[in-house]
């Protein structure tokens, strides 16, 4: 083994830990952290790595084939450097104050520091029980680890900021959940995910000190992430860092929500746990993508009935965490003001982020005010008529400016009566956004790039992950493999791929983990 991960773990080393180790449950007051180690498994073995986010490590197909790699990515070994510890942190889930919740399961190996200069954590999830586990059991299964695996890398090509995933290791363990929490228990084969990112810190590890009144504890908690995650902020005067970090948050935040509301992608738990205070995707768990436009749409069976985390509603719901986040932090502020101010930064730069959508995925020059209310008409109509978001959106790229017509759409429709009943408003809609496109006089070429470039043609649709984990579940890793390569140019057309690109098949409607994920993983 020779590795050239040089390891400089500076959340351990800068920031109060628990004095006690190992992973007895318990509440861990006045430290942000607990030392635990990975639980070994009996037989670990990597089922997919990703090439990118190994690189972004200096580690190569080499490294990834090695034996040693799947031992310490299945938490069995660890590298010279790696020190390992669960982070302490709470939440607000549903609305509601949780208390302390806690890496429960994941587990961070060290934050190792690239040719580059660049810092990396990693951490392994369903690693084993921490500190933080409470009643579970510390694993994941294959399902959602694949799940997870297979969007972050979907994410990173599709310019969305997320985490990143460099391995997913099976263990040659079983692990018990019972999916839709009806007694049906059964065991299914468990899995872990290497996670990468900057930080891994979240609104709640912020919310948690401030829940508990420990104010010391928060504040060297905010000056470390500012001056390790934000440097550009740290000469800044102390009062003025504070606000222009918040401030950043909030702005982050924006540009990441509209990105998702620009693929089509639906979190299914934005809990302030796991909100990441970079503005990355985090914590991909009953996640879902778009396929009939619905705004209304969640995949989380665990929030069908309030539906507070629904496709439409994710750009309130970031607000409001961000609402807990400015809570927590106002004990270090002299007054509210600067971060109610930051709040309302937030929503100017939702709405900016949200007219860049508008202007890219209809391929104007620019969004005029009439601009968002053909957006809006056109995504009422989507709904109606029961339309694809990907292909309709891809296919208005190729639409004949001179001569509208539904054809080209055909193949975005999943009801055949919705879609004749919505075909004259959709036919005078198209002929609207036509007449508009002819005044904007882009040239066509330049304006079909543009669409192209923001609308996907590929996104890791719920049905075609669902595929790929039946194939794994048994023992066939091609399935996720192909799909891997198809999410990695999700802009370009790929002949001969054209399966990838189709709407969702009718079997799949109402199938489990297609349309329906629970929490359970
Ligand atoms: P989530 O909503 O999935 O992000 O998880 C909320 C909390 O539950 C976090 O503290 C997780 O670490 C914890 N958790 C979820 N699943 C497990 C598990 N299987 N074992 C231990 N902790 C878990
Ligand atoms: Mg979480």
């Amino acid at each position: 083994m020779n590795t050239s991960l040089r390891f400089d773990n500076r959340f351990i080393t800068e920031l109060p830990g628990d004095p006690e180790e190992g992973s007895r449950i318990r509440q861990v007051r006045a430290a942000l952290w607990s030392r635990v180690m990975p639980t070994p498994v009996a037989a670990p073995s990597v089922l997919a790595w990703s090439p990118e986010c190994a690189a972004l490590l200096g580690l190569n197909a080499a490294d990834a084939e090695a034996s040693w790699f799947a031992d310490v990515f299945g938490g069995n070994r660890l590298l010279p450097g790696m020190q390992p510890y669960a982070a302490n942190y709470g939440g607000h889930q549903f609305g509601n104050w949780a208390g302390q919740l806690g890496d429960g399961r994941a587990i961070l190996l060290g934050e190792t520091v690239n040719a580059q200069g660049e810092r990396w954590e990693l951490q392994l999830k369903g690693a084993g029980p921490t500190p933080y586990s409470r009643s579970a059991d510390g694993r994941a299964v294959l399902r959602s680890s694949l799940r997870e695996f297979l969007c972050s890398e979907a994410m990173h090509h599709l310019g969305v900021p997320t985490t990143r995933a460099l391995s997913l290791v099976t263990t040659g363990e079983g692990v018990l959940r019972d999916m839709f929490y009806d007694g049906r228990a059964r065991q299914e084969p468990g899995a872990i995910v290497c996670r990468v990112a900057p930080s891994f810190i979240r609104f709640g590890n912020f919310e948690l000190p401030a829940a508990r009144g420990e104010v010391e504890l928060l504040q060297r908690l905010v000056d470390f992430t500012i001056a390790r995650d934000f440097p550009q902020l740290a000469a800044l005067p102390e009062k003025a860092r504070r606000i222009a970090w918040f401030r950043e948050v909030c702005e982050r935040t924006a540009v990441m929500i509209a990105h998702w509301m620009r693929v089509g992608f639906v979190h299914g738990v934005m809990n302030t746990d796991n909100l990441s205070i970079l503005g990355l995707t985090i914590d991909y768990g009953p996640y879902g993508w778009i396929d009939d436009f619905d705004p209304d749409w969640t995949p989380n069976t665990t929030d069908a009935g309030g539906r507070r985390y629904r496709f439409g509603h994710q750009a309130r719901v970031a607000h409001w965490n961000l609402a807990q986040l400015a809570n927590a932090l106002l004990p270090l502020m002299q007054d509210a003001a600067p971060l109610e101010e930051a709040l309302q930064h937030f929503v100017q730069c939702f709405f900016a982020a949200d007219r860049a959508n508008t202007t890219a995925k209809l391929g104007l020059r620019a969004c005029e005010t009439a601009d968002e209310s053909l957006m809006q008409a056109l995504y009422g109509l989507l709904h109606a008529a029961e339309t694809d978001m990907t292909i309709f959106f891809r296919a208005l790229a190729g639409l004949d400016i001179e001569a509208p017509a539904l054809a080209p759409f055909e193949a975005a429709f999943y009801d055949p009566a919705k879609r004749t009943t919505s075909e004259a408003p959709l036919l005078a809609w198209l002929q609207r956004y036509a007449a508009r496109v002819r005044e904007d006089a882009l040239d066509p070429a330049e304006r079909r790039t543009r669409m192209q470039a923001a609308n996907p043609c590929y996104v890791p649709r719920n049905y075609l992950a669902q595929q790929a984990i039946d194939s794994a579940e048994a023992g066939d890793t091609s399935t996720l493999h192909t799909l891997m390569e198809v999410l990695r140019h999700p802009y370009t057309e790929q002949p001969g791929r054209e399966a990838f690109a189709a709407r969702r098949p009718e079997w799949a409607r109402n199938r489990a983990g297609c349309s329906m994920l629970s929490c359970s993983s």
